[in-house]
């Protein structure tokens, strides 16, 4: 047995992979990654079309983020951050507090995007009994969106709303509001587009605010894009308009910006597309150039002094992880914010948009081809067995899996959402790489299309 059969052998023996049927995994090892390019243990290069899940930002191995984690090794690994500090972190909530959208002062590290917005949840909950201006114990409920992913422990998916992930921990899970997606493709609420639709998503949202609206703590949206719930664009002034209904219920407004902050939608946040100000906002993934495990809530001043007082009153927010402002990840977030400023990446980006834009439209003249959508450098096609019905395919012919598996032959390495294939390239993507990846998954959308109906039929 050469070594790398033995690796994967034993990848399939010891590791359970997260979201993977590990019944039908098929090892594929990683062994190297550099700029834009994922290198597998026999030598096959694939383009990393989705950031390995998002997180990547710069390319791998970026000298600049390389060197600032070598650099900080030599000084501490770790040390804790109950009651210390380190340089990094100090450094990076600066930076975070600088560039964050309006009024976000203090931030709060952890170590997921989960745990960030645990964080959120936990400190909005807390601020309403402990807030000086008059105490409003009775918001303890939360109101999220159909669709909307925060990650994967309990807290996150009480306020999820995939019932592919999330059903199954009902039980589990603290219950919630729900107001409809802003998912326009598929709106059960209203035939029209908008804006002739009058945003009736935003509508059903103010009547449960303004039915229930006392009771609520905050209002938890993604921003600009549903991700995980399969790149649902929000269209234009839905966000805009989900902050001005929790100004004018009086509630607070949770973004989470883990998917598509640093750089993703265009902006270095989602939220300075419409100018959102949200009282709290959880980061993640790209917080570190995807190279560590950082997240981060950020919160106002009118929040975080709702937490000040004697140790006696009980106001502390007793929450913390073991790898809280981890001075490695620290420093490589520090490093990426470093690079967005020296390559004036943000301003590079326009053409690459465009030419994602340009195969988008493309691709949606195909005829399995339901709905293109696009933020910035994301991306989403979404797969119909019928484009006029935009009947789905059945979900257990799993169409989306095996058109991304068909395009590791042509050198891309995706991962889909159900049937709807997602571009997230890191922002270093070339114009070339970008045009690789339209040509794999237009002849691997035909290959597994025309397969399917071959054998629907035969
Ligand atoms: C990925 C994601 C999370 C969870 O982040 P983890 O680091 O995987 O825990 C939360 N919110 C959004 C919007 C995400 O895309």
């Amino acid at each position: 047995m050469t070594d790398k059969a033995g690796l994967r052998d034993k990848d399939l023996r010891y590791v359970w992979h997260p979201f993977t049927q590990m019944a039908e995994y098929e090892p594929c090892v990683i062994a190297e990654a550099e700029g834009a390019v994922l290198r597998d243990d026999e030598g096959r290069e694939y383009i990393d079309a989705v950031s390995s899940l998002w997180v990547n930002v710069h390319g791998h191995r970026r000298p600049e983020i390389d060197e600032a984690i070598r650099r900080q090794l030599g000084r501490a690994a770790h040390t804790t951050a109950l009651g210390l500090s380190n340089p990094p972190a100090i450094e990076l909530a600066e930076r975070l507090v600088d560039i964050a959208p309006g009024e976000l002062a203090h931030v709060f590290f952890s170590d997921s995007g989960a745990a960030a917005v645990e964080v959120a949840l936990k400190i909005a909950f807390q601020y309403w009994r402990q807030k000086l201006s008059g105490r409003e114990p009775q918001r303890t409920r939360f109101l999220s969106l159909d669709n909307g992913y925060h990650g994967d422990t309990l807290g996150a998916v009480s306020v999820g709303g995939i019932p592919l992930f999330h059903e199954m921990y009902g039980p589990l899970t603290v219950d919630h509001l729900r107001a409809p997606s802003p998912y326009c493709y598929r709106c059960e609420l209203t035939d029209s587009r908008p804006p002739a639709c009058g945003m009736a998503c935003l509508a059903a949202m103010d009547d449960i605010l303004t039915q229930h609206g006392s009771v609520v703590a905050g209002v938890v949206v993604e921003s600009a894009v549903q991700a995980a719930g399969g790149i649902i664009t929000m269209p234009e002034g839905y966000m805009a308009g989900v902050a001005d209904l929790c100004r004018r219920h009086g509630t607070l407004l949770v973004v989470d910006e883990v998917a598509v902050g640093f750089g993703r939608t265009g902006r270095m946040f989602g939220c300075e597309i419409e100018g959102v100000r949200p009282d709290l906002m959880a980061l993640g993934k790209g917080i570190s150039g995807g190279y560590l495990p950082v997240s981060a809530t950020l919160a106002t001043d009118r929040i975080y002094e709702a937490f000040l007082g004697e140790y006696s009153e009980r106001k502390t927010f007793f929450h913390g992880h073991s790898y809280s402002g981890n001075p490695l990840g620290c420093a490589a977030g520090l490093a990426s914010l470093d690079v967005f400023e020296h390559d004036r990446v943000l301003e590079s980006l326009p053409p690459k948009i465009e030419r994602m834009s340009g195969h988008l439209h493309k691709l949606a003249r195909m005829s399995h081809v339901g709905d293109v959508r696009q933020c910035g450098m994301i991306g989403g096609i979404e797969l119909v067995a019928d484009k006029r019905s935009r009947e789905a395919f059945a979900p257990d012919l799993r169409i989306g899996a095996r058109v991304c598996e068909h395009a590791r032959r042509f050198g891309v390495m995706m991962r889909p959402l159900g049937d709807v294939l997602v571009w997230m390239p890191p922002l270093c993507v070339t114009e070339k790489q970008i045009d690789t990846i339209a040509e794999a998954t237009r002849e691997s959308i035909s290959a597994i299309t025309e397969q399917t109906r071959c054998r629907v039929s035969s």
